[in-house]
């Protein structure tokens, strides 16, 4: 039976640890035994790094509007944000052209939000060094928070605006982060609602009904969003709003977005005169 609450996901955390909690509701859900789950889950893991390692930074897009920019984020330069922030930035952009390129990526929890959970562990994980067995739980921690954000809202862009994708992908991130770093899993909960929060409202305005602009750089926000949000839960802050109560405000949000703010392509970005222009030169 998957998780409905984030108030189950921490009662069934009480006596193992959330990792394995959720994979052994995996294991449930899917009859399979432990070693398939932690298969099936290490698969995605290195899918992700795969991704990453197979960016070229001459392919582009079918549109052309996407493609290069992760590059421009890479080498010594600490600019303005710092390495570690430029190397996640970089891996979410390079994430995001993947997919607009039509490469493989792990939808996480879809697609045009593939970039988040990538950039926020991959550099981390090369900063700090994490073995992949410890990766491949915060993984396990991510799935089970966005398993209940998909039961009690949604993860669809064309259902709840983009709040649902990548506000999902950042919620989920930054769960994994704060178990990554240590954190309890009220903690975690903390982390996915401040997270979730943040993003409350972020409308699906894809240009031209593309997957590309803004998709690409908002994972860059999602990202970011994450890290800060998983370092604030870490720090002690908490969501004044419990998390399956921001989840449910999400939803309801969703819910009220008008058509063309949910991956139409006939509002926010996509009905700017620019937006309009790229979308009829691109035939639609
Ligand atoms: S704008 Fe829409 S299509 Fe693009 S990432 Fe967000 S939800 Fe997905």
């Amino acid at each position: 039976m998957a998780f409905h609450s984030v108030e189950g996901l921490l009662t069934a955390a009480k006596d193992l640890p959330l990792w394995q909690a959720v994979q052994a509701d995996d294991c449930n859900d899917s009859n399979t035994p432990p070693q398939a789950s932690w298969a099936r889950m290490s698969a995605l893991w290195a899918a992700m790094g795969a991704a990453q390692a197979d960016y070229d930074p001459d392919r582009r897009s079918t549109s052309g509007l996407v493609g290069g920019d992760g590059a421009r984020l890479e080498g010594e330069d600490p600019g303005l944000c710092g390495a570690f922030f430029r190397q996640v930035i970089s891996a979410a952009l390079k994430a995001g052209e993947c997919n607009a390129c039509m490469r493989r990526v792990v939808a996480a929890p879809t697609a045009g939000s593939s970039g988040v959970l990538p950039a926020a562990l991959i550099p981390l994980q090369r900063r700090d060094g994490f073995p992949d067995e410890i990766m491949v739980q915060a993984l396990y921690v991510a799935a089970g928070f966005g398993q209940v954000i998909a039961a009690r809202a949604s993860i669809a862009g064309a259902e709840g605006g983009c709040q649902a994708e990548v506000g999902s992908a950042s919620a989920m991130a930054a769960a994994a982060l704060v178990f990554l770093k240590g954190g309890t899993a009220e903690q975690m909960a903390h982390g996915c609602a401040l997270a979730l929060a943040n993003t409350l409202g972020l409308v699906c305005d894809p240009v031209g009904g593309l997957v590309e602009v803004p998709c690409v750089s908002r994972n860059v926000m999602g990202a970011v969003n994450a890290l800060s949000c998983a370092e604030m839960a870490l720090s002690g802050v908490k969501s004044v709003i419990p998390c399956d109560e921001v989840i449910d405000a999400m939803g309801a949000v969703g819910s009220a977005l008008p058509s063309s703010l949910r991956e139409t392509g006939q509002g926010g970005l996509a009905a700017t005169p620019t937006g309009r222009r790229l979308a009829e030169s691109l035939g639609e």
